[in-house]
C-alpha cells in the first residue's frame, strides 16, 4: 500500500518542532500552497528547498521540500481507534491467512456472542475469512488471529508506517525520515 505523490506537485515534509516528521503514515505532507502560506504566516521555518521557484512580478522564491513547526505539537498519547489504525498496527494483513488484499474488520469474539468494538477485539481479516469465521467463536471456527488484537501506542503505529514508504520520496527528505529509526543492537 504506496501513496504516490507526482512530481510537479512538489509537496514539503512537514517536520514538527524536534525535526521529526508530525507523521510517518501517511507521511505528513503539505501542498507548496499550503507550505507557502505558513512560511508567510510565520509559523514554519524552512529547512530544505526545491529548486523550483515561483514568482509574483516582484519576487521570486523556491519552493520549500522540508519545513519544520515553529511550535512543537504533542502527539496523541492514544491512536485514535478507526478502522485505518487496526489496519496499520496489524500491517495490512489479514489476522487468519497473511493476506493483503479485501480486507476487512472482524470481531474475534463475534458480536452476536457480545463481542465489543473495541482494539481488543477487532483485527483486519480479509473477506473470505471474515466470511468463513462468520458468527463463530475462534475455537469454534479453529481460527485465531495470528497476534492477540491490542491497543497500540503512537509509536507502535509509527513503527508500522515505516514499512510502508511511500513510493514517491524527494531526497532533501531522507535525512528527516531515517534518522530516528531504531537501530537494531547487534
Ligand atoms: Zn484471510
Amino acid at each position: 500500500m504506496t501513496i504516490g505523490v507526482p512530481n510537479d506537485l512538489s509537496p514539503a515534509l512537514v517536520l514538527n518542532a524536534d525535526y521529526r516528521p508530525l507523521s510517518y503514515y501517511p507521511l505528513s505532507l503539505w501542498s507548496w500552497q499550503d507550505a507557502i502560506k505558513a512560511v508567510f504566516l510565520d509559523r514554519v521555518t524552512i529547512v530544505a528547498e526545491y529548486d523550483r521557484a515561483v514568482h509574483s512580478p516582484t519576487a521570486s522564491m523556491r519552493l520549500p521540500s522540508v519545513v519544520c513547526l515553529k511550535s512543537y505539537v504533542k502527539p496523541a498519547r492514544n491512536p485514535a481507534f478507526t478502522r485505518f489504525n487496526v489496519f496499520l498496527r496489524d500491517r495490512f494483513q489479514c489476522q487468519y491467512c497473511g493476506d493483503h488484499n479485501d480486507l476487512t474488520f472482524d470481531h474475534v469474539v463475534p458480536r452476536s456472542k457480545g463481542g465489543l468494538t473495541t482494539w481488543e477485539n477487532v483485527v483486519a481479516a480479509c473477506s473470505p475469512c471474515n466470511l468463513r469465521k462468520g458468527g463463530h467463536m475462534p475455537k469454534a471456527a479453529g481460527m485465531f488471529p495470528q497476534q492477540k488484537p491490542y491497543q497500540p501506542t503512537v509509536h507502535d503505529l509509527h513503527n508500522n508506517g515505516r514499512l510502508f514508504p511511500p513510493n514517491y520520496l524527494h531526497e532533501s527528505w531522507l535525512d528527516y525520515l531515517y534518522w530516528d529509526t531504531e537501530l537494531d543492537p547487534e
